[in-house]
């Protein structure tokens, strides 16, 4: 007998295109059989005619959120949130900002027996700090081969991919990019980019410097959260031409907000706000004792000076056409960049998206909006994901697959996450379960 079945279910799967009502049964956490009638379990689960999709991944999270780029801060509240809103997978330590072990990630992720499955990548900030570099500074031959040599290590303990944070360290230049380029192709991992650049008179610059290293070096580049970086006039249309026509194998995700979020001490910000579309008063803050209050100057400049990140949200910053338009390319997939605390005395703090992502992406962009069909929109959450990062047994609906997959009601699913201290982090609505290698970890509202 089988551990549990699903049955009366609309069981989606966005590799073989299966739609039907049908019944999963799952044993030993893998997915054992997909067939019309439901076979027997211990546990059987009625969906209601329910849609039953992959577990969904979230290819972009910074749920490793790290000060000084050696000391993990876990657990974070990312991974609780992230059940809630269907999410089985999540790949942290993007845009250059990770942790410098992955092996002690794995293991905190372990002891703090995590709901969902977490995959780290190296960030290129950190193995710069290690090497002894600041923001600005370039590194010469020697402090590239010891980058060299940690990024080797971080893949021998498990990191799935590299992140670059361009904007973040300016100082980092081609011939450091290209020499940890060639070790991602050589280990055939992913290079995650938050390019150099977001703001549109850049945006021809920011995207061939991500194409030449791809065609230079072979790797494959995943663009993190696409339209914060390229916007403006036709330049979505331009880049996905320009993608299409290089030889480079570019994918992209996005979160689906028009409101970006960095530290208030990031080098973003040194040279103030000519580029942009916000203005000082646009930035919310998220986290530390001001949270909720927008920035004034006078704030803003005292806050630059604390010695603990403080999360702020840029209102406005991009056009919501665009987040769109990306959405609307065929290799552009859904990653939340989820930053949340839980602060020791009781509070949630950050950018709603990370609570809310997935059930957004389907209700808003999918339902409301009709971008794409809802198998499409699935895709863009499992199977696309999946594949980018290699993940085989991920983002399918097959037998032999992980029993990782949600139940959800496709005419009712929403984020209920807002901006705000504790909002939030508020559950989705329309997610009925969770599965996770075959367990329970969440159950909702019917
Ligand atoms: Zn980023």
């Amino acid at each position: 007998m089988y551990d549990l079945c699903v049955y009366n279910s609309r069981i989606m799967d966005p590799e073989s295109g299966y739609d039907a009502v049908g019944a999963v049964a799952v044993s030993g956490g893998k997915i054992v059989s997909v067939t019309r009638e439901p076979v027997e379990a211990a546990v059987m689960i009625d969906a209601g005619g329910m849609v039953t999709a992959p577990g969904f991944i979230d290819i972009h999270t910074h749920e490793d959120d790290i000060s000084d780029y050696q000391e993990l801060m876990l657990p974070r509240q990312i991974s609780q949130c992230a059940v809630k809103t269907g999410v089985t997978t999540i790949i942290t330590g993007n845009c250059g900002s990770s942790s410098a072990s992955p092996a002690k990630y794995y293991e905190a992720v372990r002891q703090n027996e995590y709901p969902c499955n977490c995959y780290m990548l190296a960030g290129n900030v950190a193995l710069r700090r290690q090497a002894g570099l600041g923001s600005y500074d370039r590194a010469n031959e020697a402090q590239i081969n010891d980058m060299c040599a940690i990024l080797r290590k971080m893949f021998d303990e498990g990191a799935v991919g590299l992140s670059f944070g361009l904007q973040y360290d300016p100082g980092t230049r081609w011939e450091e990019e290209e020499a940890l380029c060639r070790i991602v192709a050589a280990n055939d991992k992913v290079a995650a980019v938050h390019m150099r650049y977001d703001y549109p008179e850049k945006a021809e610059e920011t995207l061939e410097e991500v194409i030449g290293l791809a065609e230079k070096t072979g790797a494959k580049f995943e663009i993190s959260h696409f339209a914060a970086n390229i916007y403006g006039s036709g330049k979505v249309a331009w880049s996905d031409k320009r993608i299409r026509e290089s030889d480079a194998d570019i994918a992209c995700d996005m979160y689906p907000f028009n409101v970006w979020s960095t530290t208030i001490q990031s080098a973003v910000f040194d040279n103030g706000f000519d580029n942009f579309n916000f203005t000082v008063e646009d930035l919310e803050i998220l986290t530390g004792e001001y949270a909720g209050q927008y920035c004034n100057e006078e704030l803003f400049k005292k806050l630059r000076k604390e010695p603990e990140n403080i999360m702020v949200a840029c209102h406005n910053a991009m056009p919501m056409e665009d987040v769109e338009n990306v959405y609307r390319l065929p290799y552009a997939m859904l990653g939340s960049d989820g930053n949340m605390q839980a602060t020791e005395d009781g509070h949630i703090k950050g950018h709603p998206r990370g609570a809310g992502s997935p059930a957004r992406f389907l209700g808003h962009f999918v339902r409301e909006r009709k971008l794409m069909d809802l198998m499409t929109g699935i895709s863009k959450l499992t199977l696309l994901p999946a594949r980018r990062m290699g993940l085989a047994s991920k983002g399918r609906l097959a037998v032999g697959c992980d029993a990782d997959f949600v139940v959800f009601n496709p005419e009712t699913i929403a984020d209920r996450a807002k901006f705000g201290v504790d909002v939030c982090g508020l559950a989705p609505e329309g997610i009925l379960f969770t599965v996770n290698g075959g367990k329970i970890v969440y159950q909702g509202d019917r």
